[in-house]
């Protein structure tokens, strides 16, 4: 017996009506899955009936979008689409210079030139399709199955966004209606809270801790779930180098998370730009797309790639790989938006990619990833230093930021409200020091002692003074 999202039971064989939070009567068809050439199972696109919004079912298609294949019909004459003539346009090419990843055997980065013109400029400079350049979401799709092991066609596909806050916004409005429940980390990026807010989301917050998100904090919510209440939709998370923790959650978490997932009928939504922020390369614990693709049965997991924290985050590329039913609502919805990514960008970005092979697209990714541990580890020492006995922290083992406790009573004072908001926005501001407090990242409000440090971007010169001048206004907050 399964539980569709609406929280009804659903028979395994034969099927059942059930109603959704809009009221609309939907016919769900417990069908074996498709026959496939593989030993994969895929859930078939029936079971998505219950999880897709309203809003997205009413979506319609566009028209002309959805003809542009046939103009590629050998021998077909196109009158269909408004696209310009590209004679018109003033750009002809485009010459890039890229910093390629150090040749075997060497150290240093080697600068090399690449031409964009002809077929490819024409390309760049026209409209082109929903999902994306396809050359674009073929590479990417090669290397989903080189790093995540799973094999194109196995219950998966890859489309284009501007960014992933693109796909996120756009995921959650294909799958949410007023209402319906849906679990997040807690802390949780700070990015998503007002779409699910403006979506009238119930949101409901899963604990975590330094190894991540609390499977057994899910687990004590679902198994305590009010009888008459639909079970929640999706669970979102972001695995590696959390936003705002840094943390990373654990191999065995994942797979505790993946059975819950199962049992309970919800999917995961996995939004992981800081993959490959990921410093410690031995130990790296599998996606959930990877760890979904050992399963029986796969189409749980939506995943989302951004190419905003390794190649650029001003050329908005990002990706979701996942189950074709929710990701044509996805791009039904890019259809009626924005019509797609940009055609320049994503040339731009296949021809970078292209140069580089997915040997050199990992050597970059890991000169990157050695960067920001190089700078957590400046950061962690300046910590020591300045806040040792005034905040407490776990050390991130990808991303780009601190999340640490600040101990705001010293045992001779009164005891002070755990609250850094005042602190950080007011105090440590005047003090000529700027973080985030950790209440933007609490998914139903409340106080909190934690505050967010990025240490990105900031000089290596200045980290200390930065600590300093924190540790100057936490020092006075405790009265010392
Ligand atoms: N998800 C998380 C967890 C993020 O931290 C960010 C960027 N801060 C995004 C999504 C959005 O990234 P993108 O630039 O790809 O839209």
């Amino acid at each position: 017996m399964t539980i569709n999202a609406n929280g009804s039971a659903l028979p395994v064989n034969g099927s059942t009506k059930v109603s959704h939070s809009d009221g609309i009567p939907i016919e769900l068809v417990a069908t074996p899955a498709p026959e496939k050439q593989t030993n994969v199972k895929t859930l078939p696109p029936s079971f998505y009936a219950s999880f897709i919004s309203a809003e997205s079912r009413a979506r319609k298609p566009n028209s002309i979008r959805g003809l542009f294949p046939l103009e590629k019909v050998p021998g077909v004459i196109s009158l269909l689409a408004g696209k310009p003539n590209p004679e018109t346009f003033p750009i002809s090419s485009l010459q890039i210079t890229v910093r390629a990843p150090p040749e075997d055997g060497t150290s240093s980065q080697v600068e090399k030139t690449l031409d964009i013109s002809g077929s490819r400029m024409a390309a760049g400079l026209q409209y082109g399709s929903t999902t994306g350049y396809e050359p674009l979401v073929a590479w990417w799709e090669g290397l989903q199955t080189r790093t995540h092991g799973r094999t194109k066609g196995e219950g998966w596909q890859v489309s284009m966004g501007s960014g992933s806050q693109d796909f996120l916004y756009k995921s959650f409005h294909a799958l949410v209606n007023p209402g319906d429940y849906v679990l997040v980390e807690s802390p949780v990026y700070s990015g998503v809270l007002p779409i699910l807010e403006s979506l009238r989301a119930q949101i409901i917050p899963v604990d975590t801790d330094s190894s991540g998100i609390k499977s057994s904090s899910l687990k004590h919510i679902l198994e305590n779930w009010p009888a008459l209440r639909p079970f929640p939709k999706f669970l979102y998370t972001v695995p590696y180098g959390g936003n705002p923790t840094g943390l990373t959650t654990s191999t065995e978490r994942r797979r505790e998370v993946l059975a819950l997932a199962q049992k309970y009928n919800f999917l995961i939504l996995e939004d992981d730009p800081y993959y490959f922020l990921y410093y410690g390369k031995a130990l790296r614990p599998p996606s959930y797309f990877a760890l979904e693709g050992e399963l029986e049965e796969v189409g749980r997991v939506l995943r989302f790639d951004s190419l905003s924290k390794i190649l650029s985050a001003g050329i908005r590329i990002g990706f979701a790989s996942g189950p074709k039913p929710i990701l044509d609502a996805m791009d039904l919805h890019t259809a009626s938006a924005n019509l797609q990514v940009s055609s320049l960008t994503q040339v731009i970005t296949h021809t970078v990619l292209e140069s580089y092979g997915y040997e050199g697209f990992v050597k970059h990714t890991e000169m990157v990833s050695e960067f920001y541990r190089q700078r957590r580890d400046i950061f962690e020492e300046a910590m020591h230093r300045q806040l040792g006995g005034l905040a407490e922290w776990s050390t991130p083992e990808a991303g780009m930021f601190f999340w640490f406790k600040l101990l705001l009573n010293n045992t001779s004072s009164q005891t002070i409200e755990e609250d850094s908001e005042e602190l950080i926005q007011s105090k440590a501001f005047e003090n000529g020091v700027l973080a985030l407090p950790g209440t933007s990242f609490l998914p139903t409000g409340g106080k909190t002692a934690y505050v967010r440090a990025s240490f990105s971007l900031v000089d290596p010169n200045d980290i200390e003074e930065a600590l300093k001048r924190l540790r100057e206004v936490v020092l006075k907050a405790r009265g010392e």
